[in-house]
């Protein structure tokens, strides 16, 4: 009898085979005194350097298959076994209990991964696994075991608890047609491997994908996180039939690649990206976007212990504006508070976050990190086409105010010699009804205008955002938004400045031939979405 099981799809596709768990090598960890402490340190060091010199070669070879990005994951791993929270209670462990070092990595290593795992931001989260892979490449050469680790037959749906990054980079195409995990994140690298990779994935089935399922026949639709055991003859037709369709219509949209946006009438559109890493930036080149309509900066600054450096957003900023060459890249300056928090930035507890300390409000009144943002921003800005576009604004003076800040950053520049391009535009997100209603205004200081429906409707229709129970009550085309935006982007065009939508609704492939017709300038949207919106916009 068919079994169908509902998990998290991460990764879109259709696949069939046999479900084949991942067998891994058991390793050796048994609790072994050691009488020389020194050497056994020793043998630790040495498996460390090993392990660097595996993940150096591992990070070259996998370049082609997943791309450089991905492939600095396992820098990542290797500068992890130079980290002194790593290291030294594994030592420390060696050193008090007099224990062999395949036991002091794995209880060590298991007990930092826990600390991750027990995290609250997913972000952090997500790190326990690497801690495991890396753990795990330190035994297997300490006890000697060799490196293969994925055991599978032909063409199967390969199963596992969770995959290490190690795991699925190291995948073999041609055997392993689709990926399904009991537990797992949406952002796991493991996730955003298979995505990048094309092998359709779906993760959290829990104790449902149990053992006993193993060898039997099945299907998965990776869009819909449906896994299909003993899948029934009118299933299986259905997904082929699936599959069919969504392989012609990726062969259409791919003759929309490297097109302009155009309306039907012959009006150019220009079509972006939004990104929130310099490995987004990858996707949005892959995606055909003509430049990035939104760099959500403010992932620069979380998951981390303390405020991310000039240095370390100057270099993030100069990769994407590198990456991207000629094309615009819109940098949105610093947008925490509210749901995206960051605990060194020490805000105080709001009744009302979405209302509260947010955005440009905290930029505004900490000047110090504000402007080591702008200093990274403008140095970064002679590696590219960049452009600054602050959020939140609600009145002329918080512009005003946020303009000056970034001219002092500029006259400071200047004063010490240090090259930036002093005339990159300067734009705001229109994401209050007050901006939206005195856009007329606004649109004098402001060299361009980007609407943020996402805030714009949470906002206008007083509707919170992250409530899901809500969501009846939420009309993403309410007529109150999408007047905001009419007279937005009217005011703009009067101003003689264009007007984009970088919100969700930009995508929202039932709104596009109304923006069409407000004469929206700039749509930024997700990467993968800007084929299909080209094609929409051509029969608009
Ligand atoms: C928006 O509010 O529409 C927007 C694009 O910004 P964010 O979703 O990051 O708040
Ligand atoms: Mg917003």
């Amino acid at each position: 009898m068919m079994i169908i099981l509902q998990g998290k799809g991460v990764s879109s596709g259709i696949a069939r085979g046999r479900l084949s768990f991942l067998t891994r090598k058991s390793l050796s960890v048994e609790k072994r005194s050691v009488d020389d402490v020194e050497k056994e340190v020793d043998r630790f060091n040495a498996a460390k350097l090993s392990a660097a010199n595996q993940l150096d070669a591992l990070a070259a070879s996998m370049v082609d298959k997943i791309g450089e990005e991905n492939a600095m994951l396992f820098e990542i791993h290797r500068m992890m076994l130079e980290d002194s929270d790593y290291c030294d209670p594994i030592v420390e462990l060696i050193k008090t209990e007099k224990v062999c070092a395949e036991y002091a990595v794995n209880t060590a290593g298991s007990r930092l991964a826990q600390e991750f795992a027990d995290m609250d931001n997913e972000y952090m989260k997500v790190r326990a696994i690497d801690i495991y892979d890396v753990s795990r490449r330190v035994i297997e050469i300490l006890s000697g075991e060799a490196q293969g680790r994925v055991g599978h037959d032909n063409a199967v749906i390969l199963a596992a608890d969770d995959f290490t990054p190690s795991e699925t980079a190291q995948l073999d195409r041609s055997t392993v047609c689709a990926l399904v995990s009991r537990q797992g994140a949406a952002n796991s690298h493991t996730a955003i491997f298979a995505r990048t990779m094309g092998i359709p994935a779906i993760i959290g089935f829990g104790a449902f994908l149990s053992d006993d399922l193993s060898g039997k026949e099945a299907a998965i639709d990776g869009e819909t996180g449906v896994l299909y055991i003993d899948p029934e003859p009118t299933v299986l037709a259905d997904l082929d039939e699936k599959a069919e369709q969504e392989r012609r219509e990726k062969d259409a949209l791919e003759q929309m690649r490297g097109k302009p946006t155009r309306t039907k009438s012959g009006r150019e559109i220009k079509l972006c990206a939004n990104i929130g890493s310099v490995n987004d930036a990858t996707a949005a080149l892959a995606g055909d976007a003509e430049g990035i309509g939104l760099f959500r900066s403010e992932f620069l600054y979380l998951g981390r212990n303390d405020y991310p450096s000039e240095d370390v957003q100057y270099d993030s900023y100069r990769k994407v504006l590198e990456k991207m060459g000629h094309r615009q890249v819109i940098i949105r300056t610093l947008d925490i508070g509210a749901d995206k928090q960051a605990a060194y930035f020490e805000l105080p507890k709001e009744e009302n976050p979405a209302l509260g300390m947010r955005a440009i409000r905290i930029c505004l009144t900490r000047p110090d990190v504000f402007k080591t943002q702008l200093r990274a921003i403008y140095r970064a800005s002679v590696h590219g086409n960049a452009a600054i576009m602050f959020p939140m604004i609600a009145s002329p003076d918080e512009l005003a105010r946020a303009k000056s800040l970034a001219k002092e950053t500029r006259e400071e520049l200047a004063a010490e010699n240090i090259p930036f391009k002093a005339d990159i535009p300067i734009g705001i997100m229109v994401e209050t009804p007050a901006s939206a209603l005195i856009s007329d205004v606004l649109a004098q200081e402001a060299d361009f205008f980007s609407i943020g429906t996402n805030d714009l409707t949470q906002y206008t229709l007083a509707i919170d955002r992250q409530n899901d129970s809500l969501a009846t009550f939420c009309n993403t085309h309410h007529d109150a938004v999408l007047r905001l935006i009419k007279m937005t982007c009217d005011n703009a065009h009067k101003a003689g400045i264009w007007c984009g939508i970088c919100g969700s609704l930009g995508a929202d492939l039932a709104l596009t031939k109304t923006f069409v017709e407000i004469g929206i300038d700039e749509l930024s949207v997700e990467p993968s979405r800007i084929l299909k919106l080209r094609s929409v916009i051509a029969a608009c």
